[in-house]
């Protein structure tokens, strides 16, 4: 079974206002969980794979999970290479059979981050692979605190010229969000956003969308998000779920007792994210 790049249901979210989910799993039971609310709202998908997920699972049993999950879902499913940096390591990846990827050279400066992010579009175009990359850079929810003004916030003339020059599908943007669990909640930056969204015709995306209020998350969709990105609000509650469990149960020891609790916490998030994003009933 062929892998389906982003295009077609990033370019229907962008159209219709709402924005396509983005999750990350870990394992088969959280994809499971992930693919199970969404099969029940009728939402199109994107999981999202870090390379820690990589390193943790192997590409090969990657390949495997996707293969099994594709053949037996009734929605539209990208399997998605989130935050990749090394050129080679995802031309690999698209040989493979990946058809989206993202390529992160948000720590580079402006013209090296153009060139890398360039020469694997060009690569990934020819071979139908949908590119997002990301301007200014979405930091640690840690570093959000040392930040002053808007120093990793993404530039509206830079990503003008970002767009034009590497030719990329979707950008991610940085307007005040952060990755992990926030300390205190943060102010996103709209006015960027709007900005942002007059200049550069493309499906935007929210990082670190964990722990934002659902109505900083709405405004950001009816503002041009069009792909919000969950990784901690899905690791959170499934911890949480088997914790509370094994407390009550000290002295179970099978886990395919106690792992289902946590399946059924990311599986209630998702059905919350959907709802957010306006994505379900779109099938
Ligand atoms: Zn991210």
């Amino acid at each position: 079974m062929e892998f389906i790049n982003s295009k077609k249901l990033l370019l229907d979210a962008k159209k219709n206002g709402y924005a396509i989910p983005a999750f990350n799993f870990y394992n088969m039971e959280t994809l499971q969980s992930i693919i199970k609310g969404c099969e029940f709202l009728k939402s199109p998908v994107i999981l999202a794979i870090s390379p820690s997920t990589i390193e943790y699972c192997g590409k090969d049993y990657i390949l495997g999970l996707a293969n099994s999950a594709m053949k037996k879902s009734t929605i539209p499913m990208v399997f998605h290479l989130d935050h990749h940096e090394g050129i080679d390591d995802l031309k690999e990846s698209i040989d493979l059979g990946f058809k989206s990827i993202m390529i992160d050279g948000s720590k580079l400066n402006l013209e090296k981050n153009i060139a890398v992010v360039k020469e694997i579009t060009d690569y990934a175009h020819l071979k139908g692979v949908t590119v997002e990359a990301e301007l200014g850079r979405v930091v640690m929810t840690n570093d959000l605190e040392k930040l002053e003004g808007e120093e990793f916030f993404t530039n509206v003339k830079e990503s003008i010229k970002f767009v034009s020059e590497t030719n990329i599908d979707s950008l991610a943007i940085s307007i005040g969000t952060a990755h992990g669990l926030y300390i205190k909640e943060p102010k996103l930056n709209f006015q960027r956003l709007k900005e942002i969204k007059s200049n550069v015709d493309l499906p935007l995306v929210l990082h670190g969308a964990s722990g934002i209020n659902e109505k900083d998350i709405r405004k950001s969709i009816s503002l041009g998000i069009n792909k919000i990105n969950i990784a901690t609000e899905l690791k959170v509650p499934f911890t949480n779920a088997i914790k509370n469990y094994l407390f009550k149960n000290p002295n179970c020891i099978d886990l395919r007792k106690y792992v289902p609790y946590g399946k059924e916490a990311i599986c209630n998030v998702v059905k919350e994210k959907i709802i957010l994003c306006n994505s379900y009933n779109r099938i």
